[in-house]
């Protein structure tokens, strides 16, 4: 059975790219009904927080990506990793090196002379507690593989020096933890990011060492900014949880960086994880960098939104409705009429200003019916035949019809007019909606200080 792990270092927020990354893991693993493993690799013991740990746990759970088993801690599994350093040791395949910083310096490029130490030696400068590191032993031979994105990759043997696989503090270095968890957890296919694609020759090279069979690797283009450089802070946000606050949906996130980078047929991007799942074949994943498009990502949100049901919409918007003093009932309504403005939640706020203040002066500045003596009677009508009448949106639409006809007017200027006196601006929701939902006092006032001042 197959087994695949995704492996977040928790020194900040999750990024976008290690999503994605986390998302294909999750597909493959999913199609090929494989056990997804989730690792910590917290031995950076200086950047590595707690706190970062919790948000990432928490951004996968909101993203519904559910792992067979984990969370495992690589902090935790020190003693393991120093029982494998020795193993090469014994083996040969690995040996004590005790130079200096400046005696390393100063090799450039030579071999270590502490590989051709004799056990003899190593153990009297051991015996003496000479400090010393662990540095694997390279063949000079290519190392070669293929990847199931990019096809083969090489590497020359000989431009590889011989790393370190523990520091003299007796803590391993990150390819040496990386290869001896993914050998002890099973892993048989490894699927991360294209900047680890360095680390994958001397990984391979341990594999070699250990005698172990090698994994598959998938390594999956970087996401880049709008200037085609890798996608940054620089460019727009990269934290998980500012999508997060910024009312986007997790299955739209999800869709959307499943599909980076990835073939499909672009008339009908929006895909649920079952259809992602079903349609997932390495073959489609693009061996080049895909661009991250904000204006997509909001787009694609609001085709999310759109799928939802009132009753739907309304339950999940609850959250990002602010405190108002209107009763429920008219709450939801001024949701459900604007939800056509709305394309990720943190815009709900924005659409109860229209109820809550009448726009300042400037917006007359702009005034179509500035000087425009019809309008002025137009509104004056309607404003005298709202006063005296029940107030329903077919009453409303009653008398702006009465109104057309005897000003002999163009509905779409009778539109506008009404809606710039009451809105103060010529966008807003459904016009007879939005008139019914201000009330008729607040109606009657608006049309008012529009004819003091706008005309
Ligand atoms: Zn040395």
């Amino acid at each position: 059975m197959s087994r695949v792990r995704f492996a977040p270092s928790p020194t900040g927020s999750l990024h976008l790219g290690s999503l994605r990354v986390a998302i294909v893991n999750y597909l493959f693993a999913k199609k090929e009904q494989a056990s997804l493993v989730l690792r910590i690799e917290d031995t950076d013991q200086l950047r590595s927080t707690d706190q970062s740990t919790r948000i990432i746990l928490e951004n996968l759970r909101w993203m519904g990506i559910d792992f067979n088993e984990g969370p495992f801690f690589q902090s935790q599994r020190l003693s393991s990793h120093q029982a494998y350093a020795k193993d090469l040791l014994r083996k040969k395949q690995a040996y004590c090196c005790f130079c200096s910083q400046q005696e390393e310096n100063d090799l450039s490029g030579q071999k270590d002379p502490c590989r051709l130490l004799s056990p003899e030696q190593t153990e009297m400068y051991l015996s003496q507690q000479r400090p010393y590191v662990i540095r694997l032993r390279i063949p000079d031979q290519t190392i070669e593989f293929k990847d199931l994105i990019k096809g083969k990759v090489s590497f020359q043997g000989n431009l590889l020096e011989d790393f370190v696989i523990l520091r003299s503090d007796g803590t391993p270095t990150y390819n040496f933890a990386v290869v001896a968890d993914d050998h002890e957890m099973g892993i048989t296919h490894i699927i991360r990011g294209e900047d680890h694609l360095s680390n994958t020759p001397k990984q391979i090279a341990l594999y070699q060492a250990f005698g172990w069979s090698i994994p598959t690797f998938a390594h999956i283009p970087l996401i880049l900014g709008p200037d085609r450089t890798k996608l940054s802070k620089r460019h727009c946000d990269t934290a998980i949880e500012d999508y997060q606050q910024k009312g986007f949906l997790a299955a739209t996130l999800f869709n959307y960086l499943a599909l980076l980078g990835y073939s499909h047929d672009p008339a009908h991007p929006i895909l649920s994880k079952g259809a992602l799942i079903r349609d997932f074949s390495w073959e489609k994943v693009s061996r080049s960098p895909s661009q991250f498009d904000l204006q997509r990502l909001i787009w694609m949100n609001k085709q999310y939104l759109d799928q939802l049901s009132d009753q739907e919409y309304l339950h999940s918007a609850v959250p990002w409705i602010p405190k108002l003093p209107f009763d429920q009932d008219k709450i939801a309504k001024i949701v459900l009429l604007s939800r056509n403005q709305v394309r990720i939640w943190s815009e709900i706020p924005a659409v109860f200003s229209l109820f809550l203040t009448y726009p300042a002066t400037p917006i007359f500045e702009s005034n179509p019916c500035r000087d425009n003596l019809i309008a002025g009677s137009f509104l004056q009508y309607i404003k005298e035949r709202l006063s005296g009448c029940d107030f329903t949106v077919g009453v409303i639409q009653c008398a702006m019809e009465e109104a057309i006809t005897q000003f002999a007017l163009k509905k779409r200027d009778a539109m506008q007019w009404l809606r710039i006196a009451i809105a103060g601006t010529s966008i807003s929701p459904s016009l007879y909606e939005t008139v019914c939902l201000l009330g008729k006092e607040e109606t009657l006032r608006r049309i008012g200080l529009f004819m003091e001042q706008g005309l």
